[in-house]
């Protein structure tokens, strides 16, 4: 034992089974990585296996002092950041592209998803532990209930897997929901060929009335929508990326005219 109390504000749910930490740590492809950030340690389950992958730049960041102790005990050897990833800068720390990996704090998982978006040309490569909700709303389609604001966003830039489940009973304390390993990999893709401010504005305008068709949204979001386009009689969740392109667009050009 560790000796590592368990902090539910930290969305701290340790791994407590060997073979399922290992199986993470080897969904990394690790051709091309030369750095890698581990985010929350924790105590140290999946590290170890991290560790034993030889990455050149390997570095882990856990914002809690209890395990950032534990860890310094356990791995002296290792580079570990003490602080909060959502505010630790990849640009200005990391040179080159930077691999993530982790059995994610579940408390701030879609935070995560938003950063590396932003960070997408730090960002070459993303795996690892989320709630298998989030998961499934990630690598979700059109069509799908649980297709939404990340799952649109996140496709223009990487090309994105559900790689397996994983059950409540191997974690301590047991979080109530069942969980979900990923793997993302940036594509080619340079992003979307309309304006991403706009299409960002676009995608939660219309996904946070998901039930509404387009039409609704947009006028309210933007207040025009007397044009139409025959996209705005559907709603969010039956259109695809280049739909989303597509309307952006649309958007600016009626913007521009008023
Ligand atoms: N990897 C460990 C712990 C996973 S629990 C294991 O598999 O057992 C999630 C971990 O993320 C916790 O250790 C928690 O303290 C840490 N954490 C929570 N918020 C964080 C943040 N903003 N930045 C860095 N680490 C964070």
């Amino acid at each position: 034992m560790t000796g590592v109390r368990p902090k539910k504000h930290l969305g701290q749910h340790f791994l407590t089974d060997k073979a399922t930490a290992k199986r993470i740590a080897d969904t990394l492809m690790l051709e091309g990585v030369d750095s890698l950030l581990e985010v929350g340690p924790g105590t140290g389950m999946l590290t170890g296996f991290l560790l034993e992958k030889g990455v050149p730049d390997f570095r882990v960041i856990e914002i809690d002092n209890e395990s950032v102790e534990y860890l310094n005990s356990a791995y002296p050897e290792l580079d570990i950041i003490k602080g909060d990833f959502l505010k630790y800068d990849l640009n200005a720390n990391f040179e080159s592209k930077v691999a993530i990996i982790g059995n994610f704090p579940f408390n701030i998982s879609s935070q995560i998803f938003f950063k590396v978006l932003e960070n997408r040309d730090k960002v070459s490569q993303l795996a690892g532990m989320i709630q298998k909700e989030v998961a499934e709303r990630i690598v979700a389609g059109p069509g799908s209930k649980t297709y939404g604001i990340l799952s649109v966003l996140l496709k223009y830039y990487y090309n994105i897997e559900y790689l397996f489940t994983v059950p409540p009973d191997v974690f301590k304390p047991r979080p109530k929901v069942e969980a979900a390993v990923i793997r993302m990999s940036r594509n080619d893709s340079t992003g979307p060929a309309c304006d991403e401010k706009l299409l960002k504005r676009v995608v939660k305008a219309t996904f946070n009335h998901r039930r509404k068709m387009i039409r609704n949204s947009i006028r309210s979001a933007f207040d025009i929508g007397e044009e139409q386009m025959n996209l705005f009689k559907l709603r969010p969740e039956q259109i695809d990326l280049d739909d989303f392109v597509n309307l952006t667009n649309w958007v600016e050009e009626v913007l521009n005219k008023k």
